[in-house]
């Protein structure tokens, strides 16, 4: 025999129900089902609930209310009965309603609502349904009787969660001796001693389906859901979440005490105590196997050592503190004696080895009430200072993995902490249970959903990382960025088990963030569309808002104002990659905060383009310093339009003409003097002098300015070359005289001994740049390794393709 459970969301309306009587009728042609526990149609619980509190606030809004939910219950019934059949049932259901609204009045006239009454309201929900679907079953052919659970399962008086007295199961077993149609049942309701309705606690038709199992030694109970079964996570708040085939009580236990909604935590002790398998199914998607709740005999097919992540949001964390406490037999019992002597239920406790502290987790609407408790029993203690402190914080969450792999897997608490330390959740307690099932981690409310995440993917996606973008600037750089990722996104998916998403895009006009990621291949027209009036500060906010693991902020401007926004962004654990110069080139006290804040929140700061574009500039001197190497001294041509300059300017060409020639190639600036004036370089050798450990400003590099005194002050780019004209014969000398010696003239950028210079310098044929050809930029470092051979990076340092592929390779070294 097996018994079926059907939750509200599965009974939501006419549609839903029609399904859920094809899937019994299935069921019942393939199985030996004897009965079929429903829950109230979806929202009904809560919508009684809300009607009730109306009343007691003498809100008379509640009538209204009332006569939606009566007409709504009234339609469905008459959809499934033909017209002439309908009297009766309409008849009954008006009664019914007739009934609540004398209650209701009630409660309107005294103010007062106690849970016993509320119990007795919401227990409506569940026989509306379970008569509606008992008599559409009739019409649709099957052989089916309405039963009031509360006339066979007997609970204690605790009402809004009853304990379910034994008695209950032989009344069950009786029953079905007796009734051999299939009976259609409420779930969640019960009758207490004196007759009055309970309650099994929200969520409790679960429970219910379970107890009839059990009395019946069912051979399985199976739960139908609207998702396909238990999940890895909670797929509201993790979109990677996948269904789990089979797990162990146990498990299935912890992972819904610690907030997996999809089955009540009390469900799986009737079935447990005799090995009845609980089936999760989907009544949306039928044909998909689920989950099996067993003993978990196949253990052998797991793979991973964690099974499920569950949370539960909104909790208080109550501390107790005091010095006194420490090798004091019997603070604990008193502890929890006066919580539960309160009907406090504690949710998770931790408590140090020193004894110094003991922390619980309660719901927020108890935590007033567990300080009093606590307050008195610990009266003494506080006077005399044995108990220093009893403080309470809300807002915060917890998290648990859960998992019977767990026990004895080494540096699984350490996988934890790292993964939520990296991602910038601060954990204000830990508990693992003595079972070693579950380890939970008390975090902050706002941190739960980047929690989940970041840890889904550590546990579930071991090699799999995401990398959540988020672009400001979309010029040339940053269209070529977007139209990299769109081009690699898949590959890197299925080859690197990189998933990279672009979650918000923003230039100077409009900025867009979709949170499922933007589609790229018509994003600008979709930010054209859809996008807000752009602002970067509500960019940036709604950046950290969204909280999510792996976040990055790409600065493709070339802005000086965002990079102010920098160091709040790291701070805010979210890393930052730029090919814009300004924030390492600005005072070292901005850069080394940057630097810090990164260090500090295990985030990274990257900005390789921002010296010599995709070349592997930054990253070689960072590879040689970490791996224990000196720089003895660094040379280079850094500036791709200088390095043009200087390898075309031959012999019969002028200096003037070579730098028109460059500036029609757009090889410059729009004025070329911000190429000849060395600044530009001066600032890319200042990046690198400071990443070689020196606390270097701008104003201490000597630069040799190439652009002739009387040129700077030219107002118009003709007047400038018409300036420099006069000044080619002092280059042509420079470049004659070079050439006499068998050299070359270079722009070099160095740094030697702490010192940094930009100077027009010429070289023989045995320096590693007389070969340097086109615009290309060279780099070469001499350093205790690299000393009889300098180490040279060389290749083209400017065009947005290779830039952009640079600021990629950037934004991947994020997930590493
Ligand atoms: P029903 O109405 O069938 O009783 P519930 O709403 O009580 O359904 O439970 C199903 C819901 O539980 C799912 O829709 C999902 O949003 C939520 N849920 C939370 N955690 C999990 C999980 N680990 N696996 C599956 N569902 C979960
Ligand atoms: N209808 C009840 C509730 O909403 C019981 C249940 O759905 O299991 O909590
Ligand atoms: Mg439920």
């Amino acid at each position: 025999m097996r018994i079926l459970k059907f939750g509200g969301s599965s009974v939501a309306n006419y549609e839903r129900i029609g399904n859920v009587i094809n899937i019994i009728q299935q069921a019942k042609k393939e199985r030996d089902i004897c009965g079929v526990v429903v829950s109230a149609f979806s929202g009904v619980t809560d919508t009684l609930t809300s009607i009730s509190q109306k009343a007691c606030k003498g809100d008379s809004n509640y009538l209204s209310d009332l006569q939606a939910l009566e007409e709504k219950h009234s339609e469905i019934l008459k959809a499934f009965i033909p017209l002439q059949d309908q009297s009766p049932h309409l008849l009954k259901i008006k009664i019914w309603f007739n009934e609540l609204e004398d209650i209701l009045q009630g409660i309107h006239l005294i103010g007062e609502l106690s849970k016993r009454c509320l119990d007795r309201i919401m227990s409506f929900g569940e026989r509306f349904s379970a008569y509606i679907i008992s008599q559409a079953l009739i019409q649709k052919g099957s052989q089916a009787e309405f039963l009031d659970s509360r006339e066979i399962i007997k609970g204690d008086a605790s009402y809004g969660c009853a304990k379910v007295l034994p008695e209950s199961y032989d009344l069950i077993a009786k029953y079905f001796s007796e009734h051999k149609a299939l009976q259609v049942i409420t779930g969640f309701i019960a009758s207490a001693p004196d007759g009055s309705t309970v309650t099994l606690g929200r969520g409790g038709s679960d429970y219910t389906a379970s107890i009839f199992a059990a009395a019946l030694n069912c051979e399985a109970v199976e739960i139908w859901t609207d998702v396909d079964g238990m999940l890895t996570a909670d797929p509201n708040k993790v979109p990677k979440a996948f269904s789990i085939p089979m797990v162990s009580y146990e498990e299935a236990m912890e992972l819904s005490h610690f907030g997996a909604k999809v089955i009540y935590p009390p469900t799986m002790q009737p079935a447990l105590s005799r090995g009845i398998p609980i089936h999760i199914k989907n009544s949306f998607n039928p044909t998909h196997a689920g989950t099996v709740i067993t003993k978990l005999a196949k253990d052998s097919e797991r793979k991973n050592i964690v099974t499920g992540i569950s949370s539960i949001s909104h909790i208080a964390l109550i501390r107790v503190e005091g010095s006194g406490m420490v090798g004091v037999a019997g603070i604990s019992k008193r502890l929890f004696g006066a919580l539960s002597a309160n009907n406090i239920s504690v949710i998770l406790i931790t408590q140090a080895s020193s004894e110094h502290t003991i922390c619980i987790a309660v719901k927020p609407e108890q935590a007033d009430g567990a300080l009093k408790a606590i307050n008195e029993e610990f009266d003494l203690e506080i006077s005399n200072h044995t108990i220093t402190q009893i403080t309470s914080r809300k807002d915060l969450s917890i998290v648990s993995i859960v998992g019977e792999h767990m026990r004895n897997a080494p540096g699984l608490a350490g996988r934890v902490f790292h993964s939520l330390g990296k991602n910038g959740v601060n954990i204000v307690a830990i508990a693992q249970g003595s079972s070693e099932l579950n380890i939970s981690a008390v975090i902050n409310f706002n941190d739960e959903t980047k929690a989940l995440n970041a840890l889904h993917d550590e546990f579930f996606f071991p090699d799999q990382k995401s990398i959540n973008v988020f672009i400001v600037g979309i010029g040339l750089i940053g269209s070529e960025l977007l139209s990299q990722i769109a081009k690699q996104q898949q590959i890197l998916k299925n080859e690197l088990a990189h998933d990279i998403k672009v979650i918000g895009i923003a230039n100077t006009k409009k900025m867009l963030i979709d949170e499922k990621g933007i589609i790229l291949d018509n994003y600008q027209e979709t930010l054209s569309n859809n996008g807000e009036n752009s602002n970067i500060q509500l960019f940036i906010e709604k950046m950290k808002g969204l909280n999510l693991p792996n976040s990055v902020l790409v600065d493709c401007t070339a802005s000086i104002d965002i990079p102010n926004c920098y160091e709040d962004v790291l701070k805010s654990s979210i890393s930052v990659v730029t090919p814009n110069k300004k924030s390492q080139t600005k005072e070292y006290s901005f850069y080394s905060a940057l630097k810090k804040a990164s260090r500090r929140r295990g985030v990274n700061f990257l900005y390789e383009t921002s010296v010599g574009a995709g070349l592997p500039i930054l990253s070689t001197l960072n590879d040689l310093l970490k791996s224990g190497d000196k720089i003895i001294k660094i040379e280079a041509v850094l500036s791709g339009t200088l390095s043009y300059i200087f390898n075309s300017f031959k012999n019969g060409t002028t200096f003037s003409e070579i730098v028109s020639q460059a500036k029609e190639l757009g090889y410059t600036e729009p004025d070329p003097r911000d190429d000849l004036n060395g600044l530009d370089v001066a600032r890319k050798i200042l990046i690198l002098s400071r990443e070689s450990g020196y606390q270097l400003e701008l104003k201490d590099i000597d630069i040799q300015n190439l652009v002739p005194e009387k040129c700077r002050k030219c107002k118009t780019i003709d007047e400038f070359f018409s300036c420099l004209k006069t000044y080619d014969s002092y280059f042509e000398e420079l470049r004659a005289k070079a050439e006499a010696e068998g050299k070359k003239l270079a722009y070099i950028a160095s740094l030697f001994e702490g010192k940094a210079a930009v100077r027009l310098e010429a070289i023989d044929a045995t320096h590693p740049f007389y070969s340097l050809s086109g615009s290309d930029n060279i780099v070469s470092f001499s350093t205790s390794r690299y000393y009889k051979q300098p180490l040279v990076v060389k290749g083209p340092g400017a065009g947005a393709e290779v830039t952009a592929a640079g600021v990629f390779a950037d934004i991947i070294r994020i997930a590493n």
